[in-house]
């Protein structure tokens, strides 16, 4: 298997010490982050032709992009055009998913992610991933964080590690003296910021995120917003989201899909319509359709 996706726990280690220590003086360190390669941006994914298919019908096709390192990466459009899909090929996800299967290739830090040498555990530590509505373990907060890295053996202080997450997550200072109590004593938001943080925990470098304020009101919402223009910092996000002024207020780069209908077959496939810069996606896009949704014309 490669050595990307089993070592890197030297090199996430390196990058969570970096946040660590610009969480605690609160003061960003660009130098270091540029010494680090932090801020030097590449492609992470590097999509090509992806087509999902649940049995015989074709969900998303055709799907080319490349994702750039420590931006965020939005990805919008009308509900049943895919979002959903195709993030979850991001991390594998659809490999659980029964009668699944995806063609195209992902090409993950220069790698193949659907390799036959690749193992899927390993993706989703490194690809971790924040559902729509907060799914905490019916635990303790500190068993919570403290689950992801046992099963996968991670070494160093327990302790160490939940501080850490929960720091990254922004999350200690508010439950430094309850590590102990269940997570469903928490508020939506907190229990969101719990799932980022347990996400986190294992030492990802990328997060995926399907709809993750659909479920909370708008102050949570600014805060896991906030949250992420912190983590991109370090981490590299994709979004999955139906708020548009999410998408404009926190990505990097918008992809907008549509739900293509095939009127003879009556069948309705997801595709990209467009994909760029997100000022440029809200502003001044290049297709008609891209203009009408945005706008609120259509979806
Ligand atoms: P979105 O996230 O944009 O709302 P989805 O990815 O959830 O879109 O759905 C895209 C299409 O794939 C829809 O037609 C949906 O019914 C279908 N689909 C999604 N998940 C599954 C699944 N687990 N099994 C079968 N079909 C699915």
């Amino acid at each position: 298997m490669s050595e990307k996706l089993t070592e890197t726990d030297a090199q996430s280690a390196a990058r969570n010490e970096q946040t660590d220590r610009r969480f605690a003086s609160s003061t960003p360190a660009p130098a270091e982050a540029v010494k680090a390669g932090k801020r030097v941006k590449e492609p992470i994914f590097d999509v090509h032709d992806v087509s999902v298919h649940y049995g015989s019908h074709r969900a998303i096709r055709d799907v080319s992009m490349g994702i750039q390192q420590h931006e965020i990466t939005a990805l919008i459009g009308p509900s049943g055009c895919g979002k959903s899909t195709f993030i979850r090929c991001l991390n594998r996800m659809n490999d659980l998913v029964p009668r699944a299967r995806v063609d195209g290739s992902i090409v993950y830090h220069g790698e193949n992610l659907y390799g036959t040498n690749i193992d899927p555990v390993q993706v989703r530590k490194r690809i971790g991933m924040v559902l729509q509505k907060p799914n905490p373990f019916p635990k303790s907060i500190y068993e919570n964080i403290a689950f992801g890295p046992r099963v996968i053996g991670m070494k160093g202080d327990m302790d160490e590690i939940v501080e850490s997450a929960l720091r990254r997550a922004a999350l200690w200072d508010e439950t430094k003296d309850r590590l102990k109590t269940n997570a469903f004593g928490m508020s939506g938001g907190q229990q969101q910021r719990l799932c980022i943080a347990r996400a986190l925990a294992t030492q990802p470098d990328v997060l995926l995120m399907d709809e993750p304020c659909s479920a909370l009101d708008p102050i949570s919402t600014g805060r896991i917003e906030d949250l992420m223009m912190e983590l991109k910092e370090s981490y590299s996000i994709v979004i999955v989201t139906h708020n548009m002024q999410q998408a404009a207020r926190v990505s990097d780069m918008t992809a907008f899909f549509t739900v293509e209908l095939d009127e003879a077959a009556k069948v309705r496939t997801g595709a990209v319509v467009e994909y760029d810069v997100t000022d440029k996606i809200f502003t001044n896009p290049e297709d008609k359709r891209t203009e009408d949704y945005v706008t609120g014309k259509f979806g």
